[in-house]
């Protein structure tokens, strides 16, 4: 049994436009995805702003409500759960934000930080906690002295290393990592990531990491699934989505990442794609990647792909892929 089993999950935001707010439309953030995470594996979940990653990583810890789907943890439907019903799972699952700067309360101590989550869903006492506190600060590899510091005293990787040992403290099953390094420095970048790999091997987690770049969730990932308007596009071993992507969109993000190799770098065949992500509020018919596809066909416009079993054991959704390897 996996740990995180998402089926056909949707979220969909009412939007009201107009002088009198007559026109109802829907923006379809997340429109009917499915995946599952197993223990202490890492799943890559990247696109583009706005393909409704985030809105996908903040439904499963239960910070937006889902329209409609199921999400299974540990074998319990989440989805129905009221607050009070949510402590035991929110011990289980926890988040990393994105932002380092913003995800700390300016006004709280580093020790009180942290201590708040032992303080809301554990018995443990004062002392406990202070103890557990220091040890956290320890596994992320900033000194048990800082506890009485500030975050404004901490660069910006010490902040989310501070967030990582905040989103641990209890001990999750599984660890939701929003974009928690694009607001750093490439150098700072490696050491969280080498930080989320050493923390994994030692407390057995599972993550969902949540990326816009290809080249950030290589390392980490188990699996990746590259998210497109609100759907997987594709999702494979981070191996075979590497070595041999299927889905156009995916060949597209993958061109995108720089060969450290210069002589390599400048003989490569790049694939751009034409065009900004559609509305979605509008979105366009069959596949929705049609507009911007260089290899789109009268069937694309028309028909929807479905995430299918390809040979090569990816699950990508376009009716040619099989035609397009290697393109
Ligand atoms: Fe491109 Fe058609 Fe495949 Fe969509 S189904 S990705 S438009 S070739």
């Amino acid at each position: 049994m996996s740990l995180l089993e998402v089926k056909n999950l949707k979220v969909h935001f009412p939007v009201t436009r107009g002088i009198f707010k007559r026109d109802k439309r829907v923006v379809h953030a997340v429109d009917g995805v499915s995946f599952d995470i197993n223990e202490s594996e890492t799943l890559g979940l990247v696109g583009e702003s706005g393909c409704g990653k985030t809105t996908t990583g903040r439904s499963i810890v239960k910070l937006l409500k889902a329209t409609s789907g199921s999400i299974f943890f540990d074998g319990e439907d989440i989805l129905p759960l009221k607050r009070k019903q949510l402590i035991h799972f929110r011990k289980k699952c926890q988040i990393v934000f994105q932002n380092p700067y913003s995800s700390l309360d300016p006004r709280m101590t580093i020790g009180s930080i942290l201590s708040e989550p032992l303080k809301s869903l554990t018995s443990m006492s004062r002392r406990e906690r202070t103890d557990r506190v220091a040890a956290l600060l320890n596994e992320v590899n900033l000194s048990p002295k800082f506890l009485n510091r500030y975050p404004h005293e901490f660069s910006g990787g010490q902040r989310q290393r501070i967030n990582i040992a905040r989103a641990l403290s209890v001990s999750p099953k599984l660890i939701v990592a929003d974009e928690p390094v694009s607001a750093l420095d490439v150098s700072i970048q490696a050491q969280i990531i080498n930080l989320l790999q050493d923390l994994q091997a030692k407390f057995k987690m599972a993550y969902l990491f949540i990326a816009h770049d290809l080249s950030v969730v290589k390392t980490l990932s188990h699996r990746v699934a590259v998210m497109y308007l609100g759907k997987i596009v594709e999702i494979a071993p981070t191996k075979t989505l590497y070595a041999e992507p299927m889905h156009p969109y995916t060949k597209a993000l993958m061109s995108a990442v720089p060969i450290p190799d210069p002589k390599k770098e400048r003989l490569r065949k790049r694939m751009v794609v034409s065009g900004e992500i559609p509305s979605p509020i509008d979105l366009p018919s069959g596949c929705t990647f049609h507009p911007r596809c260089p290899f789109a066909k009268e069937r694309c416009r028309a028909v929807v792909p479905i995430l299918r079993k390809l040979p090569n054991g990816s699950h990508a959704s376009c009716h040619f892929a099989e035609e397009l390897m290697g393109k």
